[in-house]
């Protein structure tokens, strides 16, 4: 995730920006676990996990990577650091300038004016909080802001990391206690009397008719797990088994038949490189090579299809456009649907269940593509360096830039009592919010020349437009109340109203 950015929190900045990565198509063979000394735990268990089942789709191995309970990267402390800042391995927009989260917060003042500044059932979402810096400048922001404050009843923090979790929690709640509760865990915040709860997941947050849900999700996407595939020529595809977890199955004779005929999608999937590869026999991409001993573990295309080659890429007709082109590369990430569904039926309920009046709004800032499917982006970062993704599972942040026009369809296929608003360049809805102001404004109240340059530059690098700024990679993407386009929000070519 993120453009990798090797700065002082919330000072100046130089910087490095995150490149692609071709995966290495070497032909796949099987290696024993025994004698393998392998790099860590979840390096080892993922072997043995291949072996017994055959490789395994990219996005499992993602998953694996951030999330597992044995050494994922987001669940641990590495030597007794977080992911972030200059000793972690990049830092992020809220941590390199407060006015970041503060804008955020404004954003959710304006939307809560702009939908008749409701007096109850406020509530505010984040989803991968980080350390809890941009919740807490978005909280102090909207304190100033009374009648909004009085009417959050409860702030909700979706976080999968236990160690994370208690930063997020010292940040906003000092040394007030942490209980376990029946969805996850809750504390009391610093600012008011009020509740902060914090859930692995947004299935757990209660969903409730009469809510208002104002959610924010910064550099979450590109974490969730993508899938990744290929098309390739009715020639090459021909195929009468299946790739499945329990090994190889014969097709049905029609689903053979129907393969022969017409273009297939193929999945990238994770295997054990062979002992003793190297760089060279693995095709590592140059810049990756540095210093760091050959990756583990190797992409390679599936040879037969997999339940998601059959079933992912023909959910959308823009993936189902690009099969009958040779050579199409897509990647598709399902649990990032499934987060833009769930926003979309918080703010505007589903056709089962229809919210009587659709209230909240959701803010998604990322970086990816504004309409195109993103293809070759799955990256590795280490200590603000670029590695191969497949190197030292858990040790390496893995993210892959975001599909916004995947979101948005997710968004509006769930809901119909939303819309949606974006992509635009987080450079462009930083200046209309107000970035260049609220940084003089800081900067004059600062004595120190180098302070003030530390402001300066950390809110030109949010907004740069050029390589190592964060003003054009990065994106806004907006989920609303449905109001027959009538009304844009601010920062997305909206006025502030109400
Ligand atoms: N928004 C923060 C942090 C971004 S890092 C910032 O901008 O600084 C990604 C965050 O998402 C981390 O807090 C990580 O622990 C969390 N995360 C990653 N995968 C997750 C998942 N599957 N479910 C819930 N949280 C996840």
């Amino acid at each position: 995730m993120r453009s990798i950015i090797s700065i002082q929190a919330r000072a100046c900045v130089h910087s490095t920006v995150r490149g692609k990565y071709r995966g290495s198509c070497a032909v796949l063979r099987w290696s024993s676990t025994e004698a393998r000394q392998w790099s860590t735990p979840l390096a080892k268990q993922l072997s043995e996990a291949i072996t017994a089942t055959g490789p395994i789709p990219l996005a499992a191995f993602m998953r694996m990577c951030l999330t597992s309970d044995l050494g994922g990267y987001y669940m641990s402390k590495k030597d007794g650091r977080d992911p972030f800042g200059q000793k972690g391995d990049f830092i992020t927009s809220p941590e390199i300038s407060q006015i970041f989260g503060e804008l955020i917060g404004i954003w959710f003042v304006a939307e809560w004016m702009a939908q008749g500044r409701k007096s109850k059932g406020v509530e505010l979402v984040e989803i991968g909080p980080g350390r809890g810096t941009l919740m807490d400048d978005m909280l102090r922001t909207i304190r100033n802001f009374k009648p909004m404050a009085s009417s959050i009843e409860a702030v909700y923090m979706v976080e999968a990391s236990p160690s994370l979790r208690e930063a997020q929690k010292q940040l906003l709640c000092g040394d007030a206690p942490m209980t376990e509760t029946s969805v996850g865990h809750q504390s009391i915040s610093k600012y008011a009397n009020l509740p902060i709860i914090w859930t692995e997941n947004i299935r757990f947050v209660p969903s409730d008719q009469d809510k208002s849900p104002f959610i924010v999700a910064h550099e979450f996407f590109d974490a969730l797990p993508i899938h990744a595939f290929q098309s390739i020529s009715p020639s090459d595809s021909a195929q009468e088994t299946i790739q499945t977890p329990t090994g190889e199955h014969k097709l049905t004779p029609e689903t053979a038949k129907r393969q022969l005929k017409s273009p297939q999608w193929r999945e990238m999937v994770v295997s054990p490189t062979p002992p003793g590869a190297t760089h060279a026999d693995l095709h590592t991409p140059k810049p990756l090579q540095s210093s760091i001993a050959p990756p583990e573990f190797q992409l390679t295309l599936s040879k037969s299809a997999t339940p998601h080659s059959l079933y992912l890429p023909e959910i959308s007709p823009r993936y189902r456009a690009l099969k009958f082109l040779p050579d199409s590369l897509i990647e598709i990430s399902p649990e990032s649907h499934a987060y833009a569904q769930e926003f979309a039926r918080r703010i505007g309920g589903s056709k089962e269940a229809p919210k009587k009046e659709p209230s909240g709004a959701a803010i998604i800032l990322d970086y990816g593509p504004s309409d195109t499917i993103p293809t070759n982006s799955l990256r590795g970062i280490r200590e603000h360096k670029r590695v191969s993704p497949l190197y030292s599972p858990g040790l390496v942040d893995l993210s892959a830039d975001v599909d916004f026009t995947a979101l948005a369809e997710a968004a509006l296929g769930a809901s119909p009592g939303v819309e949606v608003h974006g992509p635009v360049e987080q450079g462009q809805f930083l200046l209309s919010m107000g970035i260049k102001e609220r940084a003089e404004m800081l900067m004059m109240g600062l004595k120190e020349e180098e302070k003030r340059k530390g402001v300066e530059g950390a809110w030109k690098r949010l907004v740069d437009r050029g390589g190592s700024g964060m003003g054009k990679v990065y994106k806004a993407m907006a989920i609303l109340p449905e109001s027959g386009g009538r009304r844009r929000p601010v920062g997305f070519g909206g006025d502030v109203e109400g």
